[in-house]
């Protein structure tokens, strides 16, 4: 089986436990793999992961063409940027699940709450502006909430994440909506206490090595 053959099952894969995460509920979001010679598959635009077979994924090469019966999901271009804007991205999910796009109805940045929100690489999730979903407006805006992130809240819209593959994208798509709901539910309570930037930078580094085989110091 060719590595594209592998990648497409596992794509589709993501695609439908996100479904069943309730991350999506029937056509909302998309989700891509990069490929390795520049280009990155995706899910067709407005199918539903149950629905959706490894023939429907769409090839997006290089140099932007797009490959496949279907049409790429609307959001091509915010998968294609984010690929292009982070390297050490190999997947891209977005997602509307319902306490991530309460807050971004709110247009909220999600504050240090609670120290997991580290796992995003700094001291809050950003909420990016508004734009019209698929343009390239959307990309730049979100491109601009995720600067030294690798999650952000889409205004009015939903959730977008990446990760180094697939299962750590869809690891981190759910520790967003997680934490999401926990926000949502102190926030009932009253104003949550928040955590200082330099506890919030002492999470992000242990994050670091968090979950890697071995942490700094402990070879030999
Ligand atoms: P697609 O079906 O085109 O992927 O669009 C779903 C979506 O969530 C748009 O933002
Ligand atoms: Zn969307």
């Amino acid at each position: 089986m060719s590595m594209q053959a592998v990648l497409r099952g596992q794509l589709l894969a993501t695609a439908r436990a996100m479904s069943a995460a309730r991350l999506n509920v029937g056509t909302s979001g998309n989700a891509s793999v990069r490929l390795a010679g520049g280009g990155f598959l995706v899910t067709p635009s407005g199918m539903a992961a149950e629905v959706c077979g490894d023939d429907d994924l769409v090839e997006i090469t290089a140099a932007g063409e797009a490959r496949g019966s279907r049409a790429p999901s609307s959001e091509w271009l915010l998968h294609r940027d984010i690929f292009a804007a982070f390297p050490a991205a190999g997947a891209v999910l977005h997602a509307h699940p319902p306490f991530a796009t309460a807050l971004a109805c709110q247009r909220r940045d999600i504050p240090p709450f609670h120290y997991m929100i580290a796992r995003f690489g700094g001291s809050t999730v950003r909420c990016s502006s508004y734009a019209t979903f698929g343009t390239q407006a959307l990309s730049d805006a979100a491109i601009a909430a995720l600067q030294e992130r690798c999650a952000c809240l889409l205004g009015n819209h939903g959730m977008v994440v990446w990760g180094r593959d697939l299962d750590h994208a869809l690891a981190l798509a759910v520790e967003l909506e997680t934490l999401c709901e926990q926000y949502w539910r102190t926030c009932q309570l009253g104003a949550p206490v928040l955590l200082s930037e330099e506890e919030m930078a002492d999470v992000v580094e242990r994050f670091r090595w968090y979950g890697r085989p071995r942490a700094p110091g402990s070879e030999g």
